[in-house]
């Protein structure tokens, strides 16, 4: 039998909160520094944040939120926030230029309360960075170029020093200068292709509850996913993804070419840009696998994609950021001394990543590179194995964040799963129902 693990606790924890207080520097206020700042300092840490953007705000495609991120947001009790905005998707859907359906996997398979949610990276940011207010501070426009993970120290571009720190989170994303400060990166390579993405306007789009893509071969691939809304911006959208090799995004011909052949490709999808104020140049995103041997040494610690970069490919980097977070807050919390929390956070988030790493390493290629024989493999087999009763219950697990190990999964708590339990019906875009709100 698998080894179902509820590692996900109840919601409110304060009685477990840590006697120290602890001084804690963390680097970048992506989403794993966001949700690490509020979790720590509602715990009484002294936490201060840096962070390399001048006006902190999101980078980034809109992304799709997996029920164990979900489940962590329920924990901080922002789920209202999050549901408010984004769009509820139950359905994950791609087909070849011919019509022949690759990917058809719905939430609702593995359990009929489950669901993902696209959101903006916008509406994210601003209901963590709303909510972190007790105890701020964070120095925007202060890049980290030293850490001295034994002294628990940071040096700034300008040279200033910031030091006695208990704990130094570093959590500057994918592309880390830092992570070799802490510890040295058993792999770290860039993906060989990357995508241009943008929003776009809903409308009247007929697929408001899926994530729907197109492919040709590994060479192309084309995806639509509704993000709902974000603060100050009431307007649902799609975040609109073309996959191309990396020596082609840098190139100029990329800015011109995509509309003529999204237009063969997928019609639906470019009737949408067409009647959105898209420009040619798309925003651009590059991806990277790191693998560190160890994740923290002295004083600090990797936490999110500094930790362990991996491919998009199974939408899950912000759901590891959020649940590296909790695990960190929750091994402070267990552990009286710094080295051992940090040894046991590492414990208990390198039992769920590594699958991830894995498989998001090994599809990559499937959807994105010159490989046409293994795209034509891809098409003969994923969608039947789907179909298989084992077999897409597998795949159900991992898409949904719950495989841990390769047996094992997270059970969600019980109480998220009656609060998000009525979602799974229809998009809701800014209805926040009555079960949600009554839990939080
Ligand atoms: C195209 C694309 C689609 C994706 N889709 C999904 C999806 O559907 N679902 C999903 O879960 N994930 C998705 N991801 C992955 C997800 O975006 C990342 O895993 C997640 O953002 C990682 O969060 P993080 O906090 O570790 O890093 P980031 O969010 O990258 O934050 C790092 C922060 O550190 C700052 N920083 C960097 N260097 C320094 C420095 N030296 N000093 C100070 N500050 C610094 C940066 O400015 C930034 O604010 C996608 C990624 C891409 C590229």
């Amino acid at each position: 039998m698998a080894n179902v693990r509820p590692n996900i606790g109840p919601l409110t924890e304060a009685a477990a909160a840590p006697a120290r207080r602890l001084r804690i520097a963390i680097v970048g206020y992506g989403t794993g520094g966001q949700a690490c700042a509020l979790l720590l300092s509602n715990d009484g840490h002294e936490v201060t944040v840096f962070e390399r953007a001048a006006a902190p705000g999101p980078v980034g495609a809109g992304f799709l939120l997996q029920p164990v991120g979900l489940a962590v947001l329920w924990q901080m009790g922002l789920l209202p926030q999050v549901l408010a905005h984004g769009a509820v998707v139950t359905r994950l859907y791609g087909e070849t230029a011919a019509g022949r359906p690759v990917m058809d996997m719905r939430y609702g398979d593995l359990d009929a309360r489950y669901f993902g949610l696209g959101l903006q990276r916008g509406a994210l940011f601003s209901v963590l960075d709303a909510a972190w207010q007790a105890g701020r501070q964070l120095h925007d426009d202060c890049t980290i170029v030293d850490v001295d993970a034994e002294a628990g120290k940071l040096t700034d571009a300008r040279g200033v020093r910031h030091a006695g720190y208990d704990l130094v989170i570093v959590a500057d994303g994918a592309a880390s200068r830092l992570r070799g400060k802490v510890t040295p990166a058993r792999l770290n390579r860039p993906y060989a292709w990357g995508a241009q993405w943008c929003l776009v306007e809903q409308g009247a789009w007929a697929w408001p509850a899926e994530l729907q893509q197109r492919y040709v071969g590994a060479r192309r691939m084309a995806g639509m996913l509704p993000v709902g809304t974000r603060p100050g911006d009431p307007v649902p959208r799609l975040s609109f993804f073309w996959s191309m090799p990396v020596s082609a995004l840098d190139g100029d011909a990329s800015a011109r070419q995509w509309r003529g052949e999204l237009q063969a490709l997928w019609p639906d999808a470019a009737a949408r840009l067409q009647a959105t104020d898209v420009p040619d140049g798309l925003a651009m995103a590059r991806y990277r696998d790191a693998v560190h041997a160890r994740w923290s040494r002295g004083r600090a610690v990797l936490l999110g994609d500094a930790a362990h970069a991996m491919s998009p490919q199974l939408g899950q980097g912000v759901n590891m950021a959020l649940l590296d977070a909790r695990a960190l807050r929750d091994a402070l919390r267990r552990e009286a001394a710094v080295p051992a929390a940090l040894a046991a956070y590492e414990r208990e988030r390198r039992a769920h990543v590594g699958i991830y790493h894995f498989w998001s390493r090994w599809l990559t290629p499937m959807f994105q590179s010159e490989r046409d024989r293994v795209a034509s493999l891809r098409d003969l087999v994923f969608h039947p194995l789907s179909r298989v009763p084992g077999g897409r219950g597998q795949m159900l697990r991992v898409l949904s964040g719950t495989r841990r190990g390769w047996l094992g999964s997270f059970a969600l708590p019980a109480g998220f799963l009656d609060a998000i339990s009525n979602e799974c019906s229809e998009s809701t875009v800014g209805a926040t129902p009555s079960s949600v709100r009554g839990v939080l």
